[in-house]
């Protein structure tokens, strides 16, 4: 080891108790303070464009209000807010957007909006919709490979965090029941999805990362070394968020259970994409339940799955397994209580629009929707790679991540956000992706290019404005910058909560 690195070593593991010690001085942090309200000024202003324009509450009001005017006033604020993403110019977020499907789904949403699956007596209907969503995905992603004995079974969650969250605590009370283990370890690729650090902290499970290869994939041998007798659970993800790149799972699940380790694969994003590219003949390495070491799945319907948002699903090998998600308590006064997520009561109508989005689909129709996004996708792939300066990170499908060796590749961001695009920026590397949609697939007409010629004569654009101007700062790409470089981890988890204390702000 060179002098830096064992440096980098000391102060990587000196500077958190420095920075604590620091912390606990009251005119630092007193000045820390002030300093975090400085920067949050320009940012509350933005995160609150309404102030001024329409009632803010923060009582109720004496007398109701009517009706009319409250829809009234809920229609200026879609008004607003829809032509950003409906026309495209949004990474991710809204995954299908057409409004006869919107409509579709809000129809269904408003026969069944009182509906809860707590009550399974007086909405059996629920109850069928769950089961077929995730009949429908696990059978999707393999499920008939399984063994007789193990048949692939799940739940219905809320979303992609609450699926891996229920999958981790799964792992962690099998281990604790089956294997007495008492300090459970995940381990977990850098580029996994920032929902496995939150299950780490709310369960205690210690987190043990595994770098990436030179084409951000999860590097197997350092997986290999992570692993310890306390190991409960080994993930891989089916693309990652960051770079949409898959993982080796066949490698890192063989390795898994050849050890006797679960493992999950984190298909939230790719779990509705990639077996309809596998149909239409894209190159897709196996990722699910026909892996025999794949032991869980997430996948999130309500990203590809075109699903209203607050839908996923959980899957895994066998309802032994499954079983140590649920929850139960025999000595309620309540009565006989049990759930089998973390929420009691929970809205029915959201798994009746999900189960109506696959319905409504149908196989013809999430293939066609992978044909139409992979196109598009490749189209922007290949616009990205002919822009002088700019580097894509990894073979991606569907989502591309890139970079530059020569301007500032956070200012070219901002340069995109004037030109009307919400692109997401990452770090450590700094870098900035964008994921396709079906938003994304919208043709040209006449004279107005497609969104995805708009998006590489913008982006090339955007690279030559920050390239003609090398000096400038520019307003947020220091704020990335300083994020993504700062050595007092803390002060930007600091800077975080107070940035989360303002979105509650009235
Ligand atoms: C979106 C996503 C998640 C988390 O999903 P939410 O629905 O935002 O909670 C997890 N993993 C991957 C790979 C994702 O893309």
């Amino acid at each position: 080891m060179g002098i830096r690195e064992r440096i980098k070593r000391v102060w990587r593991r000196g500077a958190p108790a420095l920075e604590r010690g620091l912390r606990a001085v009251p005119t630092v942090n007193r000045r820390l303070e002030a300093r975090y309200e400085e920067m949050l000024v320009p940012l509350e202003a933005s995160l609150k464009p309404y102030r001024g324009d329409y009632p803010a509450y923060s009582r109720l009001p004496e007398q109701g209000r009517d009706r009319a005017a409250i829809l009234g006033e809920i229609e200026e604020l879609k008004e607003r807010e829809e032509a950003r993403w409906r026309d495209g110019f949004v990474s991710g977020a809204v995954y299908h957007g057409d409004a006869e499907h919107i409509d579709f789904l809000n129809r269904v949403y408003a026969l069944t909006s009182q509906s809860n699956p707590l009550h399974a007596d007086v909405w059996p209907s629920a109850a069928k919709y769950e089961a077929e969503i995730v009949a429908m995905t696990a059978d999707m992603l393999g499920g008939s490979h399984a063994a007789a004995g193990e048949p692939v079974c799940g739940t219905v969650s809320s979303g992609g965090t609450e699926s891996i969250l229920l999958a981790m605590k799964t792992y962690r009370d099998r281990a604790r029941a089956e294997r007495g283990i008492t300090r459970p370890e995940m381990v977990v690729p850098i580029s996994a999805h920032a929902a496995f650090d939150k299950a780490a902290d709310y369960f205690g499970i210690k987190m043990v990362r595994v770098p990436l290869d030179g084409d951000y994939r999860a590097d197997v041998a350092a997986a290999r070394r992570a692993i310890t007798r306390n190991t409960i659970v080994m993930v891989g993800s089916a693309p990652c968020f960051p770079y949409g790149v898959i993982d080796p799972i066949e490698k890192l699940s063989a390795l898994a259970q050849s050890r006797g380790i679960g493992f999950h694969t984190d298909a939230c994003l790719g779990g509705f994409v990639l077996p309809w590219a596998a149909d239409l003949g894209y190159a897709v390495p196996p990722f699910d339940f026909r892996l025999p070491g794949v032991t869980s799945m997430s996948a999130d319907t309500h990203k590809y799955g075109y699903a209203a948002k607050g839908t996923s699903v959980v899957l895994y090998r066998g309802p032994a397994l499954r079983r140590y998600q649920y929850f139960t308590a025999t000595d309620w006064p309540g009565g006989l209580y049990f759930s089998p997520t973390f929420a009691g009561s929970r809205p029915g109508a959201l798994s009746a629009a999900c189960w109506a989005a696959l319905v409504s689909l149908g196989r013809d129709g999430y293939r066609e929707a992978t044909r139409r996004i992979l196109l598009t996708a490749d189209e922007i792939r290949q616009g990205i790679a002919a822009t002088p300066g700019l580097r894509l990170l990894g073979h991606s499908l569907f989502v591309h991540a890139f970079t530059s060796d020569e301007v500032d590749i956070y200012r070219v961001l901002e340069a995109m956000s004037r030109r009307g695009w919400s692109l997401n920026g990452l770090h450590r590397p700094a870098c900035v992706h964008i994921c396709v949609t079906l938003r994304h697939t919208q043709p040209g007409i006449g004279h107005t290019p497609s969104v995805a010629q708009r998006f590489v004569a913008d982006l090339r654009a955007a690279v030559e404005e920050v390239r003609a101007h090398p000096n400038e700062k520019g307003e947020m790409a220091p704020v990335y910058g300083l994020a993504a470089s700062l050595p007092l981890r803390g002060v930007v988890s600091d800077i975080l909560e107070r940035y989360v204390d303002t979105l509650y702000k009235v």
